[in-house]
């Protein structure tokens, strides 16, 4: 299996989350990529640095003026003469959580206070110097996953971090910048009429569902922990089915805090079952470690062991199949999960 991962992508590094109303030091540790290099190292499996792909794929998928602010935010930010650390927003627009996933008008403000409030939908995404290359080398790292399967790898892995399924077409949230799999899914239907993402991880991928949630040729499934009382709370919710041509293409199948791994793999059956009858030709599996029971910010209690089940269904579905990084924030658990999770994965 072919894997990708580029060294900036560990340049990134937060200095501030807001949680339960206190700032508190950030979860998405630069760390978390050397554990998941040396799990795939395990495997016998080197990460390939990734073609210089450039913005081009990503506005495919994303607004050109939120990828421009996201690319110069900081030269901006950092002249003001008076500021904090990292740009980060002070107010949000009410449009942040409209349910019908329709995109927004364009941004009015010129100023950077008023566009940090409706580029950046949270306060877990602040944007610091090294922000924009770490992002665009995860995107280019999810693409040069994607142009493996192009090539006719059956499998291949994108070590992605910065994180992607949280960032809508026009909006950074939940340490997501970019929406690397939604980038990656547009990039195999150059090739694929059909492509069904399944994103597993704790959370809602409400970025992926937002992108295509208008659209036939892309089957969104998300299985996550209940959204009622967990981020990112405004979807993710089960009668969320698209909306037009994108009637019936979304999935959501929200698990009750404290599920255990028999509840996410009947999930995952259940998922397996969609992309079966919906006759997908190529697989993005948008794959996240928070629903690990030690999970710093998780809810859900899965064992390390319960990603290698994961592993076999999705092996089992003997598709074409990208495997795109997403969350993950327990630094001892992920290697363990991405280690069980290849070894069934990865079998023939
Ligand atoms: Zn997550």
């Amino acid at each position: 299996m072919r894997a990708f991962y580029h060294p900036d992508q560990a340049l990134h590094e937060q200095l501030q989350y807001m949680r339960f109303g206190k700032i508190v030091p950030p979860k998405d540790l630069p760390e978390r990529t050397e554990r998941l290099l040396a799990a795939l190292g395990r495997h016998g499996i080197v990460a390939e640095p990734p073609a210089a792909h450039g913005v081009k794929p990503v506005l495919e998928v994303h607004d050109a003026k939120f990828v421009e602010f996201l690319k110069t935010v900081w030269e901006r930010w950092k002249i003001l003469p008076e500021r904090g650390p990292e740009a980060w927003p002070n107010t949000f627009p009410y449009w942040s959580a409209r349910p019908d996933e329709d995109s927004r008008p364009p941004c009015r403000p010129s100023g950077i206070v008023g566009q940090l409030g409706w580029y950046l939908g949270d306060l877990s995404v602040p944007v610091g110097e090294h922000c924009w290359r770490s992002t665009l080398r995860s995107a280019e790292t999810a693409i040069s996953g994607a142009d493996a399967i192009l090539a006719g790898e059956l499998r291949a892995y994108g070590l992605c971090r910065p994180s992607g399924h949280h960032a809508r077409s026009d909006r950074a949230s939940g340490f997501c910048y970019i929406n690397n799999t939604a980038v990656a899914a547009q990039r195999l239907r150059t090739k694929f009429e059909k492509i069904a993402i399944l994103d597993v991880d704790a959370h809602h991928g409400d970025g992926t569902q937002q992108i295509f949630y208008r659209r036939s040729d892309v089957l969104t499934i998300s299985i996550h922990a209940d959204p009622a009382n967990y981020y990112p709370f405004f979807t993710g919710y089960a009668d969320e089915r698209g909306n037009g041509a994108g009637e019936g293409f979304n999935l959501n199948l929200p698990l009750k805090h404290a599920s255990v791994g028999a509840d996410m793999l009947a999930a995952v059956k259940k998922a397996g079952e969609a992309i079966r009858s919906f006759g997908a030709q190529a697989l993005v599996l948008a794959l996240g470690y928070d629903a690990h029971k030690d999970d710093p910010i998780g809810v859900l209690k899965l064992e390390a062991s319960d990603f290698g089940d994961i592993g076999r269904l999705v092996n089992d579905l003997r598709l074409p199949t990208l495997v795109v990084q997403e969350g993950g924030y327990a630094i001892d658990a992920i290697g363990d999960c991405l280690d069980a999770f290849l070894a069934e994965f990865t079998r023939s």
